[in-house]
């Protein structure tokens, strides 16, 4: 029996968890596995409830739990509380509570979708299949002081971007272990010539490629990263980097997949449990709509089934799943290029699951 905490969240948190639950549901009866799915609130549906964006009672269900699958937290109607009550601080209490510490963010093209790319076929080259490997708990987004300051003549706002040798270390080792299960190529992207935290960072991972020799290492300037991307995407199989520079090259690397919405990822530490999500907000321009494309959220119960219960082929099953929806022409509303029949958000999770149990 696998124990899931299910926090759907907000905005169309919910609608692709929904959709996410027939999908586990399918592959329970198909694999025989057992599933214990538990419900729990994180961000603004815990604020309305609590008035805290994250309980220590949801806290501890996370942590009794063998995975934590998430939907998406945030949104206009929280937008005025202040820093520390605001939504997205239950994912960043999580991450940082459960130690985890590196999100593994998979860029994949399905062949079908290759016109919904935005990045012409030459550029693109004959497949499109990277990782990237993300600090998650360090940098910028943690690092102290930070605030904003007002003196009378002067308002000045500060964070701290910083790293420990420790922090590096784990999730370079990570991005190794990762790179050597697929083609043996690791691009750690820094920013060296400017940043002290670069300078370490690039210092450790160089230290521990001494233990990988099968892998082939190279370092990359994150401004150089950004616009290889674009231009040859085709060139990267991991890429290993820092907290921010990862939240945004990741952002920008959805977006050669057709749609932000098919992306997944899993945030990994040295323990269960493990927190899968997609890699979207909670979208709140299309919420209700049934415009959301679930199979973001969809390939991350995939990741899922592989990373932390260890059941490869129900895995498969669901990834072969989603690109047999994709190549008979089922397309939500956010890829139309290609699309023989554009559905809904739950017809797209129906298709899905029927694919499951006949494949
Ligand atoms: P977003 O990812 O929610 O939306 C960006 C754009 O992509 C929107 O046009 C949206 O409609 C579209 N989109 C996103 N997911 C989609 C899907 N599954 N199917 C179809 N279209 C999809 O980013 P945003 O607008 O910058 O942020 C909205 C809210 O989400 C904010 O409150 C933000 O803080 C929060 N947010 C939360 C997380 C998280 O929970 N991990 C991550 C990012 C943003």
């Amino acid at each position: 029996m696998h124990k899931i905490a299910l926090i759907p969240g907000d905005g169309i948190g919910p609608e692709i968890i929904n959709e996410t639950v027939k999908i586990l549901k399918a592959v329970e009866k198909k694999f025989k596995i057992q599933l214990q799915l538990i419900d729990g609130f994180a961000g603004g549906a815990s604020i309305d409830t609590y008035g805290v964006p994250l309980t220590e009672e949801t806290l501890a269900l996370c942590k009794e739990c063998d995975a934590i699958l998430f939907g998406a937290v945030g949104g206009p109607k929280w937008d005025h509380l202040p820093k520390e009550l605001r939504p997205e601080q239950a994912i960043l209490l999580l991450r940082k509570s459960l130690g985890l510490y590196a999100n593994l963010r998979p860029i994949l093209l399905f062949d079908t979708l290759n016109d919904a790319s935005p990045i012409k076929q030459e550029f693109i080259g004959d497949k499109l299949d990277f990782l990237i490997v993300r600090e998650l708990t360090g940098g910028l987004y943690f690092g102290k002081p930070k605030g904003i300051e007002k003196t009378q003549d002067k308002i000045r706002a500060f964070d701290t971007m910083e790293y420990t040798y420790e922090e590096i270390e784990r999730v370079t080792h990570l991005a190794f272990e990762t790179a050597r299960n697929r083609r043996g190529c690791l691009t750690s992207v820094d920013k060296a010539n400017v940043l002290e935290t670069s300078r370490l960072w690039r210092s450790v991972v160089c230290e521990i490629a001494t233990d990988y020799p099968d892998v082939k290492l190279n370092h990359m300037y994150v401004d150089n990263c950004s616009m290889q991307l674009i231009l040859n995407p085709g060139q990267f199989d991991v890429i290993l980097t820092e907290n921010t520079f990862g939240d945004i090259l990741s952002d920008e690397a959805s977006v050669l997949t057709g749609s932000i919405g098919m992306l997944p990822s899993a945030s990994l530490g040295d323990e269960k449990p493990y927190l899968y999500e997609p890699i979207h907000g909670s979208a709140p321009d299309i919420v209700g709509t049934g415009k959301a494309n679930p199979i973001g959220t969809i390939l991350s119960a995939a990741m899922m089934l592989e990373y932390s219960f260890r059941e490869k082929e129900a895995s498969t099953v669901v990834k072969k799943a989603v690109e047999k929806a994709l190549n008979e022409g089922y397309r939500t509303y956010d890829i139309q290029v290609g699309a023989k029949k554009v559905v809904s958000t739950s017809q797209m999770g129906d298709i899905i699951e029927k694919y499951i149990k006949n494949l």
